[in-house]
C-alpha cells in the first residue's frame, strides 16, 4: 500500500489525528521525546499506510540534544523511504502556526517545520499541509493565507486546496480535505506509473 508519512511539532495535535485517520487510540500526552520507531498503520477506509514519525520542536523537559537527535532521525526516515512515500503530512496549528514561524525566523534560522516542508519538496516527497484545530481560528482565510504565505506558496492559499493545504479539525473529525489531498497524491502517482 502506498505509504502517507505524518510529520508535526509536539502538540499540534498529530495524535488526536491518528486515532481519527486509523481509529486506533494513540498516546496523547505520552512521554514526550522518547526515542520510538516510525509506526505504520492503516488509513482507512483509504488505502493507504500512514508512518507516525515521531513530534520534533520544544518538549517541555527535553533537552537539546535530543532534540536534534529525532530531528536527525526524521530526516533520515525520510531519505532513506522516498521512493515509497506517497506523501508527507506536516500537521500544523492553525492558531499557533504563523506566531510560532516568525518567533523562530531570522538571518539564519529557518523555523522546523518550515525546514521540514522544504526537505520533503527537495527529496521529491509530495508535501501537503494539515492545517489543524481550524475550529478555534476565526479569520480563516486570512490566517490561511499567512500559513500559505511562511512556506513560501503563493496566497490566495485556495490555489493549493486541492493538494497542498488541508485546512482540518482532528478534534471534530473534520478532515476530509486531507483525505481529498492525499488521494489526489495517489491519483497522481498512479498517472506516474502508467
Ligand atoms: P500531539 O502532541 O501532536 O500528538 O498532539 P495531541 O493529539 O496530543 O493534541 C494536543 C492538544 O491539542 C490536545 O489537548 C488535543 O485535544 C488538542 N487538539 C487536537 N486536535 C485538535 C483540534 O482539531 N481542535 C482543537 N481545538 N484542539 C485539538
Amino acid at each position: 500500500d502506498a505509504e502517507v508519512a505524518l510529520l508535526g511539532r509536539s502538540n499540534v495535535g498529530k495524535s488526536t489525528l491518528m486515532r481519527e485517520i486509523t481509529g486506533h487510540s494513540f498516546d496523547t500526552g505520552g512521554k514526550p521525546g522518547v526515542t520510538r520507531e516510525p509506526n505504520h498503520y492503516d488509513w482507512a477506509p483509504e488505502d493507504f499506510v500512514v508512518t507516525d514519525l515521531p513530534g520534533f520542536g520544544f518538549m517541555a523537559g527535553v533537552e537539546e540534544g535530543r532534540r536534534e537527535a529525532i530531528k536527525t532521525d526524521i530526516v533520515r526516515y525520510l531519505e532513506q523511504y522516498a521512493e515509497r512515500i506517497l506523501a508527507g503530512v506536516v500537521v500544523l496549528d492553525g492558531k499557533a502556526a504563523v506566531d510560532i514561524i516568525d518567533r523562530h525566523s531570522g538571518p539564519d534560522e529557518i523555523p522546523h517545520t518550515v525546514e521540514l516542508f522544504g526537505f520533503l519538496q527537495e527529496v521529491g516527497i509530495p508535501a501537503v499541509l494539515a492545517v489543524n484545530k481550524m475550529d478555534k481560528v476565526e479569520d480563516r482565510d486570512e490566517r490561511l493565507d499567512a500559513i500559505a504565505d511562511r512556506f513560501g506558496l503563493y496566497p490566495p492559499w485556495q490555489q493549493w486546496e486541492a493538494e497542498t493545504i488541508a485546512p482540518i479539525s482532528a478534534k471534530r473529525g473534520t478532515i476530509e480535505p486531507l483525505n481529498q489531498a492525499v488521494r489526489h497524491h495517489l491519483h497522481a502517482a498512479k498517472r506516474d506509473d502508467l
